[in-house]
């Protein structure tokens, strides 16, 4: 909390990405505005979840590359150690600013606007043994003294698979166990099916319609049991990661809650200008939960502070690229194959793989594909990318797709070569039938 006074346009709870970035532009607009924040700034994002997470799988990848160097002729004397205290200290950054109001006393601003973007916590689901030795969640996992010999991840979700990536990275023995029938059951099947198959290589153990029932201890390991088709199975790991979702933190709004915020199972219900039903009042970010990513709680935040000042504007939701940072990587948005085709209406759907694109064959980067969903009209319905750089090259059809350009407009645009962003172009040529570096035995049958 900074300033003298006691007097604001609009205070923002909460300094996770979407907090703060709902104060910046809440300022922009000529806002006298504070931010209330409990624990750290930067929230989630910053300190426990995009960043550090990130900063993690980026270190482990460049260790599991070293593997790889020898193939490329450069040889490095010795095998490569790793120190994880060393990689958890970069990844703190040292700008981090901690405001502690140690006298005890109490102080009351008055705002104009109340931007509410307190986040979430992890879950905690309640089976025997949650609390015991050994079980760590995802915030824990940012801070491990040493990299696990073996862990059980219980869940198969974008933050399991990411994390189950990185320590496996590192030489931890991971086994996960999803209660669904795939993990990142979301996504397209396509995709689910090759990142089973491309973490399986890696070594990790997958268990999927597996429903966890208990941890203990056994031993010096950690055992967890699960119910099965078979009947119940058990895990052992030296760490036990419990990485089975978020949920809405209201922790502090008990005020509000009882003046009638509208909430919905622990999350604040907000319309799409991210007012909630008190006037006066907007809740952006993991708090409303509508997505539980950080690109859509900073845009949030910006289109509450717009409002807040005044302005004009709604969110979008149509076009909200998902990132997973796993090894290679996967992207997504809009729709998956088996959600267009339940829409009804004509659906052309093709995969280009990465093993045909010069620069991923340069680059010995050749696992995956891109996949292009159009509709009848050549309209993109859906992309998922799993391959190099694919959180980054899945913009090019977040914009498309946000532009309402067709599959035509797409190709028809020249992309520079050799580049990854070839292959985008030539999975929208797939779609349409007529790619030129891969042979589609199908299409061409069809053509004579
Ligand atoms: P938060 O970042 O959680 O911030 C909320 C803030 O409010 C916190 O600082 C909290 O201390 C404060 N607060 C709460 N209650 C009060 C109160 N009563 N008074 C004052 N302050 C309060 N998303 C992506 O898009 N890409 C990723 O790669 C990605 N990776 C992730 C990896 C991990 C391991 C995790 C856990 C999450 C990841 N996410 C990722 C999700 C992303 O971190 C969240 O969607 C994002 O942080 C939500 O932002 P927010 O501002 O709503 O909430």
């Amino acid at each position: 909390m900074a300033n003298d006074s006691s007097q604001f346009d609009v205070t923002v709870i909460g300094a996770g990405i979407g907090g703060y970035v709902a104060a910046i532009r809440a300022a922009q607009l000529g806002a006298r505005a504070a931010i209330v924040e409990k624990q750290y700034i930067g929230g989630t994002c910053l300190n426990v979840g995009c960043i550090p997470s990130k900063a993690l799988l980026h270190i482990a990848q460049l260790y599991a590359q070293f593997e790889e160097l020898g193939k490329l002729g450069i040889q490095v004397p010795g095998a490569p150690t790793f120190d994880m205290r060393v990689a958890v200290a970069f990844t703190q950054s040292p700008t981090q600013v901690r405001v502690t109001l140690n006298d005890g006393t109490t102080r009351d601003l008055t705002t104009a606007k109340l931007i509410l973007a307190n986040g979430s916590v992890v879950v905690k689901p309640p089976f025997a043994g949650i609390e015991g030795r050994n079980v760590i969640f995802s915030d824990d996992a940012m801070n491990m003294p040493k990299v696990p010999d073996s862990l059980v991840c219980i869940g198969g979700g974008v933050i399991a698979v990411e994390l189950a990536s990185m320590f496996a990275a590192l030489g931890t023995k991971v086994t996960i166990i999803e209660m669904l029938p795939s993990i990142i059951a979301n996504e397209d099947e396509d995709v689910t099916k090759a990142l089973t198959r491309s973490l399986t290589r890696r070594g990790i153990t997958i268990a999927t319609d597996a429903r966890v029932e208990s941890i203990a201890d056994a031993g010096d390991l950690k055992r967890v049991t699960a119910m099965t088709a078979q009947g119940p199975q058990t895990f052992d790991g030296e760490y036990v990661l419990v990485a089975v979702g978020r949920k809405a933190n209201p922790a502090g709004l008990d005020k509000l809650i009882s003046a009638g915020l509208a909430m919905d199972r622990g999350r604040v219900l907000a319309n799409e200008r991210m007012e909630t039903n008190l006037p006066g009042v907007y809740a952006i970010g993991d708090l409303v939960g509508r997505t539980w990513l950080a690109h859509v709680a900073e845009t949030e935040g910006e289109i509450a502070a717009e409002n807040a000042m005044g302005h004009e504007a709604t969110m979008d939701y149509n076009v909200v690229p998902r990132p997973i940072f796993t090894f290679p990587e996967i992207a997504s948005v809009g729709l998956t194959e088996a959600q267009a085709r339940a829409k009804g209406g004509a659906v052309h759907a093709e995969k280009f793989p990465w093993a045909a694109n010069g620069k991923a064959l340069a680059t010995n980067e050749t696992e995956g594909f891109t996949k292009v969903i159009l509709g009848e009209y050549g309209e993109f319905l859906g992309v998922a990318i799993f391959g190099p750089d694919a959180t980054n090259l899945i913009t090019e059809f977040s914009l498309a797709m946000r532009a309402e350009l067709t599959a035509d407009e797409g190709v028809a645009t020249i992309h520079p070569h050799p580049t990854y962003s070839e292959a985008l172009r030539e999975a929208t040529l797939a779609a349409e039938q007529r790619p030129i570096h891969i042979y589609l035995r199908a299409a061409a049958a069809a053509r004579r």
